[in-house]
């Protein structure tokens, strides 16, 4: 069985379900250095019993030049196991596909990343520069794993392969997301003098909430536009004759490059004055631990997505698409917060975070010998 074959099966053997990621990053902290490379441990604040790194280690060739990322998760979704034809956390392989939770998302994408470092490591004159290769931690959550990354400043590259499972296809863009909170204010008053007196702030939010969802969206040429979803409403007494005085309301938002927090709320805004409610709204960030995902493009001309292509071409005999992605992932932060040109590619497979999730060991291969002539064209 090939190294990285071998690898992907361990990697699915080891439970590494989001939020107890530490025996997959033990693992791949062995594999690095087993290669002769330093594993670096990367805990985010709240992880005191230390059961969530994630590993980052850099390979330099010891000659001036670029740096090329290599990046993926090291979580999985949890499982439910009587769903399971399989034991979800044993590879197991049927009619030619590998099944196990991670198999697809994205244990052999991480299998490749471990091989291309190994080669390099053993054919440091076959590149210039440097190969930082990073496994992250609670990506299926609230990518805390690499936003710490990012924060502590040691991630930086000139481009990076995000090796996510998306074998059809290389995406270049994805859109980011946005929740907003608003609380509409009314004024309380005995129901049985209303309207004489009171306002009612659930009628204000609805009519509030019809005009956020007409408002307009920037526009991409390739992510289309933006989304507006009013997807929560709260407020009211059921119980006592009272005309509603506040009403909270959730808005999410899909954004495309050029929409930012600032201008979303700045819209909301400005439809609140139109219906003489401006200062009864209060519209707002929703907070969250992580930063949200803005969206990004890159070009489709970049060297990076040029190369990846015509070395997908050479492994398969076929094109490679490019894509642009409506959700978001951890390459919006390598884009947006570092700006880090990145593609979105690896070995894929099917029934993505469902039950009997499977990957394809000749995706796995391929992408393997991919990923090594592009760092290797990249890093020339
Ligand atoms: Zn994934």
């Amino acid at each position: 069985m090939e190294t990285v074959i071998r690898r992907w099966h361990e990697l699915i053997g080891i439970k590494s379900v989001t939020g107890r990621e530490v025996d997959a990053a033990d693992y791949v902290a062995g594999v690095l250095e087993s290669f002769g490379l330093e594993a670096h441990r990367s805990y985010f604040p709240e992880d005191t019993d230390k059961e969530r790194p994630s590993v980052w280690c850099v390979l330099d060739s010891g000659r001036p030049g670029k740096t090329m990322m290599l990046i993926g998760h090291i979580d999985t979704v949890d499982v439910n196991p009587a769903n399971w034809r399989t034991d979800p956390f044993k590879a197991t392989e049927i009619d030619g596909l590998v099944y196990g939770r991670g198999s697809m998302d994205m244990k052999g994408g991480i299998s490749c990343i471990l091989s291309t470092l190994e080669y390099f490591a053993a054919h440091r004159d076959e590149f210039s520069g440097r190969i930082l290769g990073c496994f992250v931690a609670d990506e299926e959550g609230l990518s805390k794993g690499t936003y710490q990354l990012v924060d502590e400043g040691n991630i930086q590259a000139d481009c990076a392969i995000m090796a996510e499972c998306r074998y059809d296809n290389v995406a270049v863009g994805f859109r980011g997301r946005f929740s907003f909170e608003i609380t509409v204010k009314g004024v309380a008053a005995h129901a049985s003098r209303y309207p004489e007196v009171g306002e009612n702030a659930l009628i204000s939010a609805g009519r509030l909430a019809a005009a956020i969802e007409a408002l307009p969206t920037l526009t991409h040429p390739k992510l289309h536009h933006g989304t507006w979803c009013v997807r929560y409403i709260e407020g009211g007494h059921s119980g006592v004759l009272v005309v509603p005085d506040s009403c909270y309301m959730f808005v999410d938002r899909y954004v495309v490059p050029g929409e930012t927090a600032e201008t979303c709320i700045a819209q909301m805004q400005e439809a609140a004055e139109k219906l003489g409610l401006g200062d009864k709204c209060d519209i707002r960030l929703k907070p969250r631990k992580s930063p949200y995902m803005q969206s990004f493009a890159i070009p489709e001309d970049h060297p990076l997505v040029t190369t990846l292509r015509r070395n997908f071409a050479e492994v398969t005999g076929e094109e490679l698409r490019i894509e642009y992605d409506p959700s978001v992932c951890d390459s919006n932060i390598l884009a947006v917060s570092l700006g880090i040109p990145v593609v979105t590619f690896g070995p894929s497979g099917g029934n993505m975070h469902g039950d009997n999730e499977y990957g394809v060991p000749e995706q796995v291969l391929n992408c393997l010998e991919i990923y090594k002539k592009t760092v290797r064209d990249m890093l020339a």
